[in-house]
């Protein structure tokens, strides 16, 4: 760790300070106009205008039109950093995932680098990468496929939770669609002559069920009936459902896919459908750890007097398109506390929660800490590279 790094620290927490009501404000723009994936235009607007006014280099539509990277150049060639922004809303429940405050946080932190900084006195440079699509989308996937992340050394962001905790692990997913297949006819003049899709789509919900019991814990199989038929007077002919296939262990989530298929096929037997099953080509990584860089967020909070909080052990794990970035770079997902303990993500309540004073707090934790991790992993070239070994060696326990 360099001295120079942590002198720098406390010009960087003012300036973060400094920008706290703009950041406030900016966060609850994002709040009060959710976007859905892919179709973030305000946020992306609003985002990238901030970070330009303080300084950044800002590049718009970069992999995605609405994603964006703002760079803060070092002092010459050298590692690049990358805090990430996530500004996508929930369908119906807005930011009930609280992602105005990762982009809050995300930006102050590029923000107060420039603002503090200027010029990194250090080789290399941070870049704010703004990720869209992470709800359903996996716009980091596509940012990778795009190259977006080409150069980049080592990638960081914060997400709000009921609970200050750097290391949580994340679900591997599988998605997949089901379609069934039947026949229309009148449901109360000739329904034996129809063959009910609706019925083979109950099946396989009553069938995932009975599964559940033989499933390991870490394990999670839900869905949704996207089309249920079209009214009660016709036998439906056409249902589809759509289901996450989830585990911690991504090969478990093809076992998982490998039964989900049998019990569609069993579904579609006993009603007299056709079942066509589709999963995604796109899969969700677990998230893979990183020690030193986890520890050196863990000493950040640590500094600015955010403490971790006992994982009180109550909640199960989500999923997050971070996960595959972090199987290619070393990269850290920490949370920070926005919300009382026990408030579940993706409920109303939360949502609520991202626009409270405790939001704000969050905006500051996270600014801060992002901004002083990204500078310890530019200020010390050891630390950047034993970030580099732990992900050789499959990331270790933080
Ligand atoms: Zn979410
Ligand atoms: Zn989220």
């Amino acid at each position: 760790m360099s001295v120079g790094a942590d002198a720098l620290k406390v010009k960087l927490g003012q300036a973060v300070d400094g920008l706290l009501d703009e950041l406030e404000q900016l966060s609850h723009r994002i709040h009060d106009h959710p976007e859905l994936c892919f179709k973030e235009e305000k946020a992306h607007a609003w985002l990238t205008d901030f970070l330009e006014s303080h300084g950044a280099r800002v590049e718009r539509g970069v992999g995605l039109p609405t994603a964006f990277r703002a760079t803060i150049p070092g002092a010459g060639p050298g590692p690049t950093v990358a805090i990430l922004c996530e500004y996508d809303a929930l369908p119906g429940i807005g930011h009930a995932c609280g992602h105005n405050v990762i982009a809050a946080a995300g930006a102050g932190a590029g923000a107060a680098l420039a603002r503090a900084l200027g010029r990194l006195p250090f080789s290399g440079e941070i870049q704010v990468i703004g990720t869209p699509a992470e709800e359903g989308g996996a716009g980091k996937v596509k940012l990778l496929e795009a190259g977006v992340f080409r150069g980049v050394d080592a990638a960081l962001m914060i997400h709000g939770r009921c609970g200050t905790r750097v290391w949580r692990p994340s679900l591997g997913i599988v998605k997949v669609k089901v379609e069934f297949f039947g026949k229309a006819a009148h449901a109360s003049s000739w329904p034996w002559r129809g063959v009910n899709a609706l019925n083979a789509v109950i099946h396989l919900f009553v069938a995932l069920d009975a599964m559940r019991q033989q499933i390991r814990p870490d394990a999670r199989m839900h869905g949704i009936i996207a089309n249920g038929g079209a009214q009660p007077n016709i036998i439906p002919e056409y249902t589809s459902a759509e289901f996450y296939l989830r585990s911690l262990d991504r090969d478990y989530c093809f076992e998982l896919l490998r039964r989900f298929q049998a019990c569609a096929e069993g579904a579609a037997t006993a009603t007299g459908c056709t079942a066509t099953v589709t999963p995604d080509p796109t899969v969700h990584e677990p998230l893979k750890p990183n020690a030193t860089m986890a520890r050196l967020f863990a000493r950040n909070l640590a500094l600015i007097d955010a403490p971790e909080d006992p994982d009180e052990g109550e909640a199960g794990y989500g999923s997050t398109d971070c996960g595959n970035l972090s199987q290619v770079i070393p990269t850290i997902h920490p949370y920070v506390r926005i919300s009382p303990d026990g408030v579940p993500g993706h409920s109303r309540e939360f949502a609520e929660w991202a626009r409270s004073p405790l939001a704000r707090g969050g905006i500051v934790v996270g600014a801060k800490a992002l901004a002083m991790t990204a500078l310890d992993l530019l200020a010390s070239p050891d630390a950047l590279q034993q970030a580099k070994d732990d992900f050789a060696r499959g990331g270790g326990a933080p």
